[in-house]
């Protein structure tokens, strides 16, 4: 979130509107020093969550305890289940075998989540899940090259938080990002999977349960041994990354005995989507107090409802909506496809911000396409000075490196001693490789 006045005017708006850009701006704008204030309370919630149990930061204990030697090979089934997609993908890890050609190969498809699923039973997820497997494994013909005695391993990464007593367990402790299924919160979701799995008679084995950020740090560690944090910046947000198992003050001593047998580390899935539940620091706007009220688990995952790409695009929908009932946009135009909740994503908000064309005939017909309206020169332009206020996006390394301490010449660049890069495919790949060490573990390599 950032002020408007560092950004371009492309064109002059009536007074009215730039009063309420004014009021927008007083609302969105963080100060340098609340942002350290945020950064400090954050630090302090990540502490808590490693001392002890039932903190907002959960600080989950995920059980994987290495990063990829980069040599894990294999070909491997994985499950990705997120806030908007399933993949199904069948991924062949290579290692250093192949040198000079591509270290893995992946062959997926996507299915996109009903709506209905999302409010359903758990009854309704997992026969969607082990349908979209049954039919994917079925036209590859995989049915046939494994057995129930030889089964093809699976890894399955569930972006949700989840308690894990071992890698192949996960209780979902309350589901995120607008889910509302019965049936699966505190229960094992790997065993409701296995069940539909066998239910069908797949030969099949899950390996792995998997946060999506762990396979992201996992993935792009196969790549480049020097990653330290997997972070995701999609539908929801989160991270994980390597701790020392000393740092893990709340972990149960046989825990901490099984642990140390693997190693001194272990991989924790932080889940700060749930930062500040307790409304200590973070900045809401009314936007933000509405979304949350109207949400399935009001309270829960202030953080991510304050930031993440599922949220973006409502509090968009809900600023435009909120000028068009005043009578300052879209007049005489039928809205009430803007009157839709979450019918506005975080891609029309990126488009409608980057958007170069000439004219902005993109914007324009994005609006057209989704809302059914046709906007003024004065509305593309209001649009615009929207989509930057929210999305605080060209100013985010800047921020970062507020926040660092870096200096002017590496906030200008965007890149201090910290490297950001995108793990391409990490839910997927990240997952694979992290079956392909338990496998090695347990000697069934
Ligand atoms: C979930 C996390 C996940 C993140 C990004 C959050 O809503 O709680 O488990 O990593 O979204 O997908
Ligand atoms: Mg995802």
């Amino acid at each position: 979130r950032q002020q408007r006045s560092e950004l371009e005017n492309m064109a002059d708006l009536p007074s009215e509107l730039e009063k309420e850009l004014d009021r927008l701006d007083e609302e969105f704008w963080i100060s340098g020093d609340k942002l350290k204030q945020i950064v400090k309370r954050f630090r302090e919630e990540l502490d808590e969550g490693l001392a002890k149990h039932h903190q907002n930061i959960a600080m989950h204990q995920t059980w994987v305890h290495h990063l990829p030697s980069g040599n894990e090979r294999g070909t491997f089934l994985t499950l990705d289940l997120g806030g908007t997609n399933l993949r199904v993908c069948e991924i062949t890890l290579h290692g250093h075998e192949k040198k000079g050609k591509e270290k893995t190969e992946l062959d997926q498809k996507q299915y996109r989540l009903p709506e209905e699923l999302k409010k359903g039973d758990a009854d309704g997820l997992w026969n969607f899940i082990a349908e979209e497997l049954e039919d994917f494994v079925k036209n590859k013909g995989l049915d046939k090259q494994y057995t129930k005695e030889k089964p093809m391993p699976l890894g399955f990464t569930f972006s949700y938080p989840a308690t894990q007593a071992r890698i192949d367990h996960a209780v979902l402790k309350t589901w995120t990002k607008g889910f509302d299924i019965s049936g699966v919160e505190d229960h094992d979701v790997a065993q409701q999977l296995r069940e539909k799995i066998e239910e069908r008679n797949l030969p099949i084995e899950l390996i792995c349960v998997i946060n999506d950020t762990v396979g992201a740090m996992i993935a792009s560690a196969y790549n480049d041994p020097k990653t330290i944090i997997g972070a995701i910046f999609g539908t929801g947000c989160n991270a994980a990354y390597m701790a020392n198992l000393s740092s893990i003050g709340k972990m149960k001593e046989p825990d901490r005995r099984t642990a140390s047998a693997q190693s001194d580390k272990m991989a924790i899935n932080c889940e700060y989507g749930a930062f500040d539940n307790a409304h200590r620091v973070l900045p809401w706007t009314q936007y933000d107090k509405q979304i949350d009220a109207e949400s399935p688990r009001p309270g829960e995952q202030a953080f991510e409802k304050l930031s993440a790409g599922l949220y973006l695009g409502e509090i968009y929908r809900l600023i435009v909506l909120e000028l068009a009932d005043q009578g300052l946009v879209f007049k005489d135009q039928d809205i009430s496809k803007l009157r839709k909740s979450y019918s506005i994503d975080t891609g029309f908000l990126s488009q409608v911000e980057d958007d170069d064309s000439s004219f902005f005939t993109k914007s324009r017909s994005l609006f057209r396409d989704l809302l059914n309206l046709s906007p003024s020169d004065v509305e593309i332009e209001l649009s615009r000075r929207i989509a930057e206020l929210i999305a605080f996006k060209r100013r985010w390394a800047k921020a970062l490196g507020e926040i660092l301490g870096w200096s002017d010449e590496e906030k200008r660049e965007g890149e201090g001693p910290i490297k950001i890069t995108s793990a391409e495919d990490g839910s997927g790949i990240g997952c694979a490789i992290i079956a392909a060490m338990e496998l090695d573990r347990l000697g069934k390599a």
